[in-house]
């Protein structure tokens, strides 16, 4: 009777599989948690219904300039183009971790080399660059050129288009994690698609852009994100962030 018993323990393990994988596909279903709905903008590149805009190109509501003054930028036809000689713009509003769509013109008319040709840049919490260039058969430093993680990380690719068309950024980027000491303890991250091309694939920021010398690793908290103003005319349109 016992052995009977034993047998038919062995057979019941047997029969569900005890001793290697489950075949019940249901065993393997996650069912929590369901994803929130985002309803996907209605033309490619617009934004979804999560996203916070932050240029639709009638005003610079979201944007001021240095010192928190209004900023000089000139808004025109839906797009705004950088005034050279007043300084960068800034959102009004801080972010941490966040996916960011932005469109961009260097300018059609081509009168200079290297990083004085539609040079501008978008800055995460104001600290981190990712460059923006005219890198068009533009030769200057790789890891300063279109999509570099300024002085940081040379893109894998370039991605450009040629100088008075219209380029696409779409970065993700997470933020570095201090502690209560002020020491980091993540690394932030950033991913980068050119004109919906990869060119940074998930990158250990190393620590601020810096022109000159080393990056640097201050705790910090949320921060503006910053458009450079580098001395050229370059446009932007169809600016929008969603927080992550
Ligand atoms: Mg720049």
């Amino acid at each position: 009777m016992k052995n009977t018993f034993y047998l038919f323990v062995l057979l019941f393990c047997i029969s569900q599989n005890i001793y290697g994988q489950t075949k019940d596909p249901k065993d393997t279903e996650v069912w929590e948690p369901v994803p929130r709905i985002v309803t996907p903008g209605k033309t490619n590149n617009a934004p979804p219904s999560d996203a916070i805009v932050l240029f639709d190109g009638t005003n610079l509501d979201n944007w001021h300039g240095w010192h928190e003054k209004p900023s000089q930028w000139v808004v025109k036809d839906g797009t705004v183009t950088v005034k050279p000689g007043t300084g960068d713009m800034y959102t009004k509003q801080s972010f941490g971790d966040c996916q960011l769509h932005l469109e961009f013109r260097t300018p059609a008319k081509v009168d200079a080399d290297g990083q004085d040709r539609g040079n501008s840049g978008v800055y995460l919490q104001d600290k981190y660059e990712v460059q923006l260039l005219d890198s068009y058969d533009n030769k200057t430093y790789p890891n300063g050129q279109a999509g570099a993680i300024y002085k940081q990380y040379i893109p894998l690719v370039n991605a450009c288009k040629k100088p008075g068309e219209w380029q696409t950024y779409d970065i993700i980027y997470k933020a570095p994690v201090f502690n209560k000491d002020g020491i980091r303890v993540a690394q932030g991250t950033l991913t980068v698609l050119h004109n919906g091309v990869l060119i940074q694939n998930n990158v250990a920021i190393q620590g601020t852009t810096e022109y000159i010398g080393m990056p640097k690793n201050e705790a910090h908290g949320k921060g503006k994100i910053k458009l450079q103003e580098h001395g050229n005319e370059m446009s932007f349109r169809n600016i929008w962030i969603r927080e992550l």
